[in-house]
């Protein structure tokens, strides 16, 4: 997410009664997830149970757009090694494509934006809803509101870092035509996180991430509810964004770049997609944009002018609800 978007925002509040608080709640939570391996959720052996055998979906027409978070110009979060977001976003994407495709979902399409952070929001709904899809994962790293930063020296210079949160989060909004199977999907890739022991950050549902307080929807998955999120809400398809973890902590940092954490991810959402793919009803839900673009001469659009009547649609869809 954003950096920009999360500094200013306790105006009046002393930030070292904040840090206490937070430190508190962040023992607290250790508290709560260490300890012996997270129990598979139990609705996952009956899901797997009732399971109709004829449902398997055919992985080689599954389409799965996998938005790169940010563009190069305008890159999200800074880790505390002053390594930009958009890099970690780019890198795990990519892991993620080359996973789903060597797992037959040759469908796959990575999708990374240029250009600054608003209008590469609008194309990347834009795109998406003209190319239609089954799916819809936006890749994502973490950081925490600027509040929360100390300071470190990193190669010469003072950076910001912040070692209290931790963990991975999963976003979806209610705004988006196929909630619910935004967040059945959205459910199986946090419990897919989790089986690789890998925690949820705990911090969104309290009260002192003011603006950024969101409501926890699934307590083993780790699944939050995020309605204004422009690539969620806009989206025709399922939509899920995904934050792999904190880049502005000083260990996750390197864990995120390392190799074995992409694969767990990458191993985590590729496992989601088979039992999304494979658990969706005889009726799969239906891409709301008809998938054949007739091949005329007309010029494809640069803009986005289109731009407002998606909204329309999803706002029109939300009511029917
Ligand atoms: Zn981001």
């Amino acid at each position: 997410m954003s950096q920009h978007a999360r500094d200013h925002f306790f105006p009046g509040v002393p930030s070292a009664a904040f840090v206490a608080l937070a430190s508190a709640l962040a023992l607290a939570s250790s508290l709560l997830t260490t300890g012996p391996g997270r129990a598979a959720p139990a609705d996952d052996a009956a899901a797997a149970a009732a399971k109709p055998a004829a449902a398997k979906c055919d992985r080689s027409k599954f389409r799965i757009i996998l938005d790169v978070g940010h563009t190069k110009e305008s890159y999200g979060a800074m880790s505390a090694r002053y390594v930009p977001e958009f890099e970690f976003n780019l890198n795990l994407g990519r892991k993620i494509e080359e996973r789903l495709k060597a797992d037959g979902f040759a469908e796959t399409y990575l999708m990374v934006t240029e250009g600054k952070a608003r209008p590469s929001l609008m194309r990347r709904v834009a795109v998406a809803n003209k190319r239609g899809a089954d799916l819809f994962l936006s890749i994502h790293h973490d950081s925490v509101p600027g509040i929360y930063n100390e300071s470190w020296e990193f190669e010469g210079k003072k950076r910001p870092f912040n070692d209290l949160f931790a963990g991975y989060s999963v976003f979806v909004s209610q705004q988006n035509a196929q909630y619910r199977e935004s967040l059945r999907f959205a459910k199986l890739v946090g419990n897919a996180m989790a089986s690789q022991d890998l925690q949820f950050a705990r911090q969104y549902d309290q009260w002192f991430m003011g603006k950024f307080q969101r409501e926890l929807l699934d307590h083993d998955a780790g699944v939050y509810r995020y309605d204004q999120l422009i690539v969620l809400k806009m989206t025709r398809m399922p939509a899920v964004l995904l934050e792999s973890g904190s880049i502005i902590n000083r260990d996750e940092e390197v864990v995120m770049a390392s190799q074995a954490h992409k694969d767990k991810v990458s191993t985590a959402v590729t496992t989601a997609a088979a039992e999304y793919c494979d658990t969706r009803t005889a009726a799969p839900p239906q891409v709301s944009q008809p998938q054949a673009q007739p091949k005329t001469s007309q010029p494809k659009p640069r803009t986005l002018q289109a731009q407002p009547k998606p909204q329309a649609a999803t706002r029109a869809a939300a009511r029917k609800r």
